[in-house]
This record gives structure tokens, sequence and C-alpha cells, in this order.
């Protein structure tokens, strides 16, 4: 089996096919702080890609609420009891790989979800854990909850691609989006119980394997994902990584991933090196956010609570534009976004003036309560 190297480890691993990567990946971040658990994501992926007879509990993009809920239910914890132990030395993953761990036959360690798994996909919704001792101070709240937000993460060394048996599955060269050949599709469902993540998905009506195409038709115009777009609480942030050793710090996604080193990649460990990131939420225990992103979440929550000018100017242009920002600039007053021919698409100040309104209304003879 051929040798690649999985930054997200630090290492060196097996994986069945030789490292290949993409020009420019498709990425998103995640700021889990701000997530109000809305569903409008969830449900704008619903309205454009899974709407269709055989997509009932098809669900490409979903928010489930952390420790308790998960889609397909339980789909972390069976893979992690079956992992074994994971074990970190220092930045460099010393426990084995879903590929490593691979069982006789097969060329990924998996499971697979049964009907009932699939058929619940917000089981446990604002379901906390721990119990209320009195207050809500930080750095961890005694009770706690967070919302997780799930997409395919269109790995750089995909479980679902190294599992078909026909190579129906491919990684596009120009973008790195993996994308199911439906021509060549045969519904064996290798690839639903290898993707760690478990976002291949099979559909009944077609025989076939569906999964997130990242609106790749959207992509190509240089336009956000339908679920990235349409977020109410401007938490996505969609663009293009470079490989980790041609990082733009002036590149959204890159200053991000490799520079601030505040978004992290979601169970490190499984080695497929997925490319969807996320700031770790402040108020959660540091050793399940340790679990779920790997040895530096603590430093990634450092890193947010610290917000230096430029990431302070970056997370501002979280949500601002339907246009992929490819590069960005922060002065000392505003936040400036640029397409990815480098025309300016907007400006956010960095700081917001703040009017107060007198009481009494003296042109409408009314009076009026500010907001706190
Ligand atoms: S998240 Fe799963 S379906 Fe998506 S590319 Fe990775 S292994 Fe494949
Ligand atoms: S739309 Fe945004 S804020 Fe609402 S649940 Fe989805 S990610 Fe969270």
């Amino acid at each position: 089996m051929p040798t690649v190297f999985n930054w997200h480890l630090n290492r060196d691993m097996e994986y069945p096919y030789e490292e290949s990567r993409p020009e420019k990946q498709f990425a998103i971040v995640f700021n889990i702080n701000r997530c109000i658990g809305c569903q409008t994501c969830t449900m704008a992926c619903r309205n454009t890609w899974t709407f269709s007879p055989g997509q009932e509990y098809m669900w490409w993009n979903n928010v489930e609420t952390k420790p308790y809920g998960s889609y397909p239910h339980n789909w972390d914890v069976k893979l992690l009891e079956k992992l074994g132990p994971q074990t970190w030395d220092g930045d460099t993953y010393s426990g084995e790989t879903i590929f490593e761990a691979a069982p006789a036959g097969k060329r990924v360690l998996g499971h697979m979800p049964t009907e009932e798994d699939w058929a619940h996909p917000n089981i446990y919704e604002d379901t906390p854990a721990g119990v209320f001792q009195g207050s809500t101070e930080l750095p961890e709240h005694s009770l706690w909850m967070f919302y997780l937000q799930r997409t395919c993460n269109h790995c750089t060394y995909p479980g679902c691609l190294a599992a078909c048996p026909r190579k129906a599955i491919y990684k596009r060269k120009e973008d790195g989006v993996v994308l199911v050949d439906q021509s060549r599709c045969r519904g064996y469902r290798e690839c639903v119980e290898a993707c760690p993540y478990k976002k291949a998905m099979y559909r009944t009506t077609t025989r076939t394997t569906e999964k997130c195409i990242a609106c790749y038709p959207r992509n190509d115009l240089d336009l956000g994902s339908r679920c990235v777009v349409g977020c109410v609480g401007k938490i996505r942030l969609q663009g293009w990584l470079h490989s980790p050793d041609k990082s733009d710090p002036d590149n959204p996604m890159d200053y991000l991933v490799y520079e601030s080193k505040v978004a992290l990649p979601l169970y490190p460990q499984f080695g497929t090196e997925p490319n969807l990131y996320y700031i770790p939420p402040r108020w959660a225990p540091r050793t399940f956010l340790k679990q779920l992103f790997g040895p530096n979440a603590e430093q990634a929550i450092e890193t947010y609570k610290k917000q230096d000018k430029k990431l302070f100017g970056l997370l501002r242009l979280f949500g601002t534009t339907e246009t992929i920002i490819s590069k960005f600039e922060v002065t000392n007053t505003e936040a400036i976004g640029y397409d990815r021919s480098e025309r300016e698409l907007l400006r956010v100040a960095l700081d917001e003036p703040m009017y107060i309104r007198p009481e009494y209304d003296e042109k409408y003879a009314v009076s009026r309560l500010n907001e706190p």
C-alpha cells in the first residue's frame, strides 16, 4: 500500500492510492461559538438537493447537539470504540488510522449504521451533559452542549473513495470536491460503511450512493455553497485551502487553518485529512474537545479568545457575501474581502458606531425604549 503524508497527524500513513493534492481545496471553517442551532443550513441543503423519493432520510448537511446528538445515531462513538486507543505523542498521532486498522479483506475500518440509526436526524437536540453547579463561568461550563455542523469533509484521503471496488468515487483535481459517478456506482455500500463521518448515503430508489457535492455548480461560478450562504448565525466561511507547504497568509482559509491555527479538523485521528475546520466552543470540557479536534484544541481556544486584529477582522467577514472570498486584508479600521480576481467585494468596519436614541421622540411625539 502506498505511503502518503497526512499533515493533521504529522506523519506518513498507509493509503490505497498515491498522494495527489488538488490545485486548491474546497474548505469551510465553522465558528462553533456562534452557531444558534437554527438548522437553516440543513433546510437550505435539503431544499436544493435531497427532497426527492428515496432521499427521505438523507441530510447531507446536519447540525447535531454534542455530546449526545449524532446522525446517524452514534456514528462517531461506534467507530471510536472499534478503532481502539487513539494516542498523540505531542503533535504526532501515534495510534492507528482507519486505513491502518482495516480488518483482513477490507481497505478501511468502518461500521454500517442500521435503518433505525438514520431515522432520527436530530436526536438529543438541545440535550446538555453535566450537572448545573450554580454558575456559567468559563473556562468550562458544568452543564454544557454545543452544536456541531456536519457535511461531507471532501477529505484529502477519503475513506469512501478508498473502499469503492468500482472506482466510482473520485476527487476533482480543480477543487478537491469528492463525487460519486452515478453511472459506475452499483450500490455495494462499501463507501457507506467506510466513510468515518457517515456522509456517503444509500438511496433505495436508484440503488446507488449519493453524497454532498459541495454545491460545485455554484462554486464554479465563485458562489458559496447553499449551507454557507444561508447560515443565519454567520458562522461559516468558505474558501480555497492551499497545500500545507504553500500557505498564503492573505488567503482566509490558509490564515485560519495554517497561520493562526484557530480552526481544527474533526476527528483527525481517523486519518482522512478532512477539509472542514472548526473553531472549538470556548465553554466545553477540554478532554472532550481534544478527542474531537486533536491535541491543539486548547491552543485554538486561547487564540480565539485573544483575537488579534487580523483574526478579529477576518471573523467579521464571515457570512457577509455570497461570493467566495479568496483574499482578505485588515486595516486599522476595516476588514476587506476580495474575489479570486482580486476585485474588492466588500468592506466591514472593525468597530461599528453605536447610537442611543432619546427616549422621547419629539418628531413623532412617542416614547421608545432602547434595547439594553
Ligand atoms: S467525509 Fe466521508 S463521504 Fe466525504 S469525502 Fe470524507 S470519507 Fe468520503
Ligand atoms: S444556519 Fe448557521 S447558525 Fe443556523 S444551525 Fe446552521 S450553522 Fe448554525
